[in-house]
Formats: C-alpha cells, structure tokens, sequence
C-alpha cells in the first residue's frame, strides 16, 4: 500500500464517521420533535444521565449499524478473493487445453513422491507424440488441439489409481505412476500407451494418425530432485526416437554419460573449427597400373590437444548432425587450396562432400568463392559425393552437381556399391568417376564373389564412360588383378596413407624435383562463372 492510498483510506473513513454521527443527530433531532423519545427521556431524567446521552445513543446505533454492514462486506469479498485465488491456483495447475496437471504440479507430484516414498516405488513416463507437427500443419491448430485433447483422454483412462497425467507443454506428456505391479506392469503400462496413441483420431471427418514414443525413468530418492528424474526419463524417450520412434525405452545411466559426452564433443568440435584443429591431410591416388601420383584426396583430422589426431569417422557424423559441417568442410577445401598451390599442377584435389550440403542451393558458388580466393583451378577440384546423398533431394542434388561441373569442377561417387545408388542415378546424374568401396577391394584376392563384383562395377563404369578408382588396395597382388581389369585409379596404404602437408611436400619434392616447373597457375576460365550465374 502506498502512502498516497493510506491516506486516501484515512480520509474516507473520516468522512464515513462524520456521515454517521450526523445521521445519528438526525435522528436524534427527529426524534425530539416528534417526541418519540419521550419514555427514553423519563427514564434519562429519573437517572439523571445528561441531556446528550440520547444523542450519543443515537450516533451510537448508527455506527454500529455500519459497522455490521461493513463487516458483512468484508467477510463476502474475503470469500470472493479465497474463491479466485482458489481459481488461479487451479489455472497455474493446470494445462489450459487439456484439464490435465501441467509442468509446475507434475514436478510438484513428483517431487512430493521422491521425499515421500522408498526408492523406486513409483516411476515417471515421458509421452513425446511422433508426427504430431505434420498433423499441425497440415490441418490447422483446431485438428492439433483436437489431437492433445484425445491423447489426454487416453492416457487419464489408463492412469492407474494413484498417479498423476500432465502435459507438459507443446506434444508432451507425462505420467506419474505408482509401482503396483513392477517392471511388467510398467512395461505393459508404456505398451497400452503406445498403442492408445496409435489409434487413429477422427477429426472433422478426418482421421488423424500420431505416434508415441516413451521414456521411462524411475522415481528414487538418489535423484537430486524431481527435474533430475524427469531428466532421466528424456534421455530415455531421446533414445528411444534414435532408434525408430513408436517405442519406449527404460532409463540406464550409461545414456547420461553418453550424452554428456556427446555435448563434450560437440563443444570441442565447434572450438576446433573455430580455431583451425581441423586439418586436411592428403592420400595420393595414383594411375593403374603405373602408380604415378595423379591426385590427392583431402581427409580430415582433428589436431585435438589431449587425444591426438581424431580420425574424421568419429567428428564428420556429428559435425554433420549439428550443421558444422559446412563451415568445417569450407575451411578445409580453403586450406587444401592454399597447400596445393605448392604442388605440381596436374595434381588433381578431391574433397569430400557430406549429403546434407548438396541441398544447398548456393553450393557451387561457395566453392567457386574459394577457388576464386586462393586462385585455385576449377578444373583440378574433385568433389566426393556419397551414395547416401542421393536419397535426399535428388533434384536439389542434380542441380548443384550440374552447376559445379559447369565450373569444370569433376564430380566422383565414392564408396560405391556401399548404398543406394542404381543404374536410374548413374545415368541420370553424370559423374565423372566412380571410386569402387574399400569393403570389396580387400577382399577381391580372397573372394571369387567379390572379384567378379569389381570387375562388373568396373566394366559398368567404363560402359558409362566413367573414370574407376579402387579404394583401400593394400597388397601389390590387387594392383595386378585391378590394373588387369582396367581400373584406371588406385588408392590405399600400398602408395600411402593420408599425411599431413609437410611430409606430402617432401614425398611430392622427392618425385618432382629437376621435372620441369610447374605451368603457371590456370585461372578460373570465365565463361564458367558466367554459366553459373546464368544457371542459378
Ligand atoms: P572416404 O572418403 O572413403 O576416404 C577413404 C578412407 O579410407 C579414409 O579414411 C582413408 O584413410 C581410408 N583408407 C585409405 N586407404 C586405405 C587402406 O588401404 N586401408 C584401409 N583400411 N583404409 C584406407 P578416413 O580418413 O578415416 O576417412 C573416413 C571417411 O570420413 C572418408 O571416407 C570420408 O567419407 C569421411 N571424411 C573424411 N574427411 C572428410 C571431410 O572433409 N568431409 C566429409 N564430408 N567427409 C570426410
Ligand atoms: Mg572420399
Ligand atoms: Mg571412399
């Protein structure tokens, strides 16, 4: 209360007071003159009371009169003020759509369980709907409303006697159960879940289909505190979208360590791009069957300060999940440029790109961008495309393929006969070489079965007018078999293995020392940027 409204309260109920005892002087004063305080004033006179002790009497009456009125106002706007505070308290309870608990009391619920019971009598069930968001967006709110209000209904109806259902926000929910019936009843429990979610929800004459996928976690006092145990069921429900969705998954505390060290990863990675960790090293390619060094494929290695060199297979996959890895990929490609320029010009550069950066539109003109940086020939650029990049947006990955090899830029599909490539995609997207998987050059000495897929993946590319590079060739015996086949390229520990630039540059001054110079650089031929910005 400020002091501007105690003073305003002051005043009011002066004037209240001065109203009253007017009043009772009225009364008082109306009183005498029609007399009807005649037996009163006997009775004032026989006890010799004073003239004035009616008027008192009657201001009296009169105040507390109002002051039975003021509290029987006062005692109805407290039961109002309970009532809506009442009301406010079941609002901040409780989901605004759904009628169930919401985050605030669920944690409450929980936390309440946690001090109460022994460890692991009752167990919490975190609900993340599947498909939840396309339903959203392809129908409307009203339909997504419709659906969290159905869910809701289902999961209160299995809702054992005892537990708590709360939603708690956005497309998920919770439930907070006792252990009546052990791990199978828990099991059976986050089964009937799944399967009442799955039920189709009619809608507007519509069927409405979503899925559940669940993680359970159990409520016990080793937790530090209810967020913990909903924590645990999260890592657990995460889990079990990882691997397929439509599931449920049990907490193990093997996914907190897992997780935490994931985040680790992910943190130092990000540093390491920021800070140029990530390196290229090079691995020559060399012409079958006379093994002079034609090229060099740029890998990746993260110079990490306490493990060493981190081979590419560990960070590239999480690099690729985060959307690190164009910016990793953009500084290596830079790198690999500005090193090559020290390198005799025939050499070709072949870079690996991940899936997920072919659906960028602007692709090929930031590689163009780096090439025009560091002065770096179109035509000595090979981009690695995967097998697994053609599933996604193959028009996307079309367009871009089409555009770098307008800037002269050659395209190769690695590890091939690993994925999902068919005849329809060679023809189709024209590459300029295929480079046969490593899992089928080291056995083509050992396995008939193998040998004869090479050799038909070889005589398929140079049916199609491809270039063939075998992967991984550890033994002089695959250089014989694969140069009698005619495959045109060679790479593996047998020439080399990925190295980093100081010992390529001694390896490649040893081999071309006293050859004539390099040709001056080519530079970017014009007409292909013109192309490309026509193209795009
Ligand atoms: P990849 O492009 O198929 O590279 C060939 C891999 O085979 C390299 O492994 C190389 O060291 C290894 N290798 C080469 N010769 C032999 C051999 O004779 N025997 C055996 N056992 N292995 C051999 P690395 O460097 O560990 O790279 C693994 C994969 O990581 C690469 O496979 C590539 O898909 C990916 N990768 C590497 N660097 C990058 C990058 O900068 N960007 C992207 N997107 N992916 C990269
Ligand atoms: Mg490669
Ligand atoms: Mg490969």
């Amino acid at each position: 209360m400020t002091k501007a409204t105690i003073k305003q309260w002051q005043k009011g109920e002066l004037y209240e007071t001065l109203c009253l005892l007017l009043i009772g002087a009225g009364i008082w004063f109306v009183g005498i003159a029609l007399g009807s305080f005649d037996v009163l004033q006997d009775v004032v006179q026989a006890y010799r009371l004073g003239d004035f002790m009616i008027l008192g009497a009657c201001m009296g009456v009169a105040i507390c009169g109002a002051s039975i009125r003021k509290s029987i106002m006062m005692r109805r706007l407290m039961l109002e003020r309970d009532a809506a505070a009442a009301n406010a308290e079941a609002i901040a309870r409780h989901d605004g759509l759904t009628g169930l608990a919401n985050r605030r009391r669920f944690l409450e619920e929980v936390e309440r369980v946690r001090k109460l019971s022994p460890s692991e009598a009752s167990a919490v069930l975190l609900i993340d709907l599947d498909r939840f968001k396309p339903v959203n967006d392809l129908y409307g709110h009203a339909a997504g409303n419709a659906v969290l209000c159905a869910v809701a209904e289902r999961l209160t109806s299995l809702l054992p006697q005892g537990g708590v259902a709360a939603r708690l926000g956005g497309d998920e929910f919770a439930l907070l159960v006792p252990l009546n019936h052990g791990i199978e009843g828990l099991t059976r429990l986050a089964q009937g879940v799944i399967a009442a979610i799955a039920t189709p929800i009619v809608w507007s004459q519509n069927e409405l289909k979503v899925g559940a996928t669940v993680g359970v976690a159990a409520v016990s006092a080793d937790q530090a505190d209810a967020d913990a145990i909903l924590h645990a069921a999260d890592l657990a429900m995460y889990q079990g979208k990882k691997e397929g969705r439509g599931t449920y998954r049990f907490f193990r505390s093997a996914m907190d360590e897992e997780l935490r060290a994931r985040a680790r990863l992910e943190a130092e990675l990000r540093t390491a791009i920021e800070q140029g960790a990530i390196e290229p090293f090079y691995q020559p390619v060399v012409a079958l069957p006379d093994k002079a060094i034609v090229g060099l494929e740029v890998l990746a290695r993260w110079r990490h300060p306490e493990r060493g060199l981190v081979s590419p297979t560990e960070f590239i996959p999480v690099a690729e999940e985060t959307g690190m890895i164009s910016e990793l990929s953009y500084n290596l490609i830079r790198r690999a440029c500005l090193d090559a320029r020290d390198w005799p010009p025939h050499l070709i550069l072949a870079v690996n790109i991940a899936p997920h950066q072919f659906q960028d539109v602007w692709l090929a003109e930031r590689i163009l961008a780096i090439l025009t940086e560091t002065g770096f020939p179109p035509g000595r650029l090979e981009v690695e495309i995967t097998e697994s990049a053609l599933i996604q947006d193959l028009e996307a990955t079309r367009a871009t393929l089409t555009s770098l090899q307008r800037l002269g830029v050659r395209i190769a599909l690695d590890d091939f006969g690993t994925g999902y490539s068919s005849l329809y995609h060679l023809r189709e997207l024209k590459f300029d070489k295929l480079k046969i998987d490593r899992s089928y050059v080291d056995a083509i000495t050992m396995s008939d079965e193998r040998a004869k897929l090479v050799d038909a993946i070889i005589k398929l590319g140079s049916s199609l007018g491809l270039a063939t590079t075998a992967e991984g060739i550890e033994t002089d015996a695959s250089v014989d078999w694969l140069s009698d086949q005619g495959c045109d390229f060679g790479q593996g520990y047998l020439f080399g293995r990925a190295m980093p630039k100081p010992e390529m540059d001694a390896i490649l001054a040893g081999l071309f020392d006293g050859k004539p110079a390099p040709d001056p650089r080519e530079a970017i031929p014009a007409e292909a940027i013109i192309t490309l910005a026509r193209a795009s």
